[in-house]
């Protein structure tokens, strides 16, 4: 039974304050949930205070994105270690974000993936294809491309500790959400792929979340489907109101 992991992506959002505010008001509105995993994504300057205002409960805390070296002369570069030091148990990475203006590619992303491993991080790795890709009838082509390259040399027990995330780029930020049945079946192909690369019963373990415009009004028809794991919430992650829904989201209805 995969556990849903619903993550906040306050991308470059919140001074240390507001921050604290949301976390500590989720902490309090979600006190009763279990059988959902949640995970904030603050950015780098506001995760100490957020770990602080989560300990003792049962949020986790990750980064939106590290670089793959340990230590050294990369100014403006934050590392695994650190990222740990600051108690991050996630970290976001080859957001498409990251891929589109800073150029992150798939070898690039790679390192990191097994850089994040090493250091007893568990990453979200984001696939996901743009608008022209789509309709020139080419997203499985690029998820696979995303997925291959960002798992290279990836091992089997390796990939069991892997969360990934689908996130149609052109559904990030705009408003438009893929629709449940879209979303469903790229999960199906990622799953597919993830059996042809290693096996079933690890491909039928790994959590896949699907990302792009979740929203209160969207969640429950997402989640209803059987291979849609859970959620990775940009806009909608920035309001108390709006994340504390989509975590007690209503899969049946
Ligand atoms: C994201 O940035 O990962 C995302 C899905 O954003 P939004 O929910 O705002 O579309």
């Amino acid at each position: 039974m995969r556990k849903p992991i619903i993550a906040g992506n306050w991308k470059m959002n919140k001074i240390r304050p507001a921050a604290v505010e949301l976390a500590q008001g989720l902490v309090d509105r979600l006190k009763d949930v279990s059988g959902v995993e949640v995970v904030l994504c603050p950015p780098f300057t506001a995760l100490r205070e957020v770990a602080k205002s989560i300990e003792g409960s049962s949020l986790a805390l990750g980064a939106q994105n590290m670089y793959h070296q340990p230590s050294g002369a990369y100014t403006g570069e934050v590392s695994g270690p650190m990222l740990v030091d600051l108690g991050c148990k996630y970290v976001i990475i080859g957001h498409s974000e990251r891929r589109e203006y800073f150029k992150e590619d798939n070898a690039l992303i790679n390192l990191k993936v097994k850089a994040a491993l090493s250091y007893g991080l568990l990453p979200i790795l984001c696939v996901g294809e743009k608008l022209f890709e789509r309709e020139a009838g080419k997203a499985e082509e690029v998820v696979y491309d995303h997925l291959t390259g960002g798992l290279e040399g990836i091992a089997h027990e390796e990939m069991s500790r892997i969360v990934i995330a689908y996130e149609p780029v052109w559904a990030i930020g705009t408003g438009k959400t893929a629709t449940p049945e879209d979303a469903e079946a790229m999960h199906l192909f990622i799953r597919k792929t993830l059996t042809q690369m290693y096996d079933r019963e690890l491909a039928r373990g790994v959590r896949i979340q699907y990302g792009g415009s979740v929203k209160p009004g969207n969640i429950d028809v997402l989640m209803a489907e059987p291979d849609i794991d859970g959620a990775l919430v940009g806009g909608a992650s920035l309001d108390l109101n709006s994340f504390a829904r989509i975590v007690r989201f209503e899969a049946n209805s």
